[in-house]
């Protein structure tokens, strides 16, 4: 029986590493499949793992419809056995349920892979579809880790290296219609704790400098002490 299968996991947790992995092992085996990414950083429709692999892939906006895509193509007489869909995150509702149309009645697999919350840690609306009508939700057990060496759970967004909870969901491409510099958007993983605090690595980096300047100025603590609590930080 064919399937809709959602991976997931915080960003640099592999999934488009594992999305190239499958179809790889599906392809091995003689089946034919699509590739489909959407919001492509490079703009060329390409799936790219942060190992460094690529493959060509079909760019997939909020207008693009997958049932029409594989009728038409099943039709014109291609041959599909399977759908490798990255960047799930940002599908729309409608699109997920084409998804699903097509696992049920056309009887092709359909593997997704994206993230399951947003930068204010919500669930994306594609994800959660994805929750509701996946055979199966898998979270990738490859653990990314935040700043502090917990486990990377949350999904940060930075503008100028601050942390912010509110704003597009999806920011796409090049704002450059404004005048002025363009603002330096930044992701970051982090726990929970961190997350709710907005505490990113640099603002982070920044408190602890700040800590250790204070210390020294009031002289309370020993080099060795400020040494074995801040390293680095203080050198
Ligand atoms: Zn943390």
């Amino acid at each position: 029986m064919a399937e809709l299968s959602f991976f997931t996991g915080t960003m640099d947790c592999g999934k488009s590493t594992l999305a190239l992995q499958m179809d790889h092992n599906h392809a091995a085996r003689g089946r034919v499949g699509r590739l489909f990414t959407s919001h492509d950083r490079a703009a060329a429709a390409t799936l790219s793992s942060r190992l460094g692999l690529t493959a060509g892939a079909i760019e997939a906006p909020s207008e693009f419809d997958f049932w029409k895509y594989v009728v038409g193509s099943l039709t014109s007489g291609a041959r599909i056995d399977y759908l490798i869909c990255d960047e799930a995150q940002f599908y729309t509702r409608d699109q997920i349920e084409q998804l699903a149309r097509i696992v049920d009645e056309l009887r092709i697999d359909a593997f997704a892979f994206g993230l399951l919350t947003d930068f204010r840690s919500r669930l994306f609306p594609g994800s959660a579809r994805l929750v509701e009508l996946a055979d199966r939700v898998q979270v990738l057990q490859v653990e990314s880790l935040g700043w502090c060496g917990k486990r990377a759970t949350h999904n940060a967004r930075a503008v100028d290296g601050e942390m912010v909870v509110a704003g597009e969901v999806i920011v796409v491409g090049d704002p450059a219609d404004g005048v002025g510099p363009r603002p330096e958007i930044g992701y970051e993983v982090l726990c929970r704790q961190h997350h709710r605090r907005r505490m990113t690595a640099a603002r982070a980096g920044r408190a602890a400098v700040a800590r250790c300047a204070a210390v020294r100025r009031a002289g309370e603590v020993s080099s060795v002490m400020r040494y074995v609590h801040h390293g680095a930080l203080c050198a």
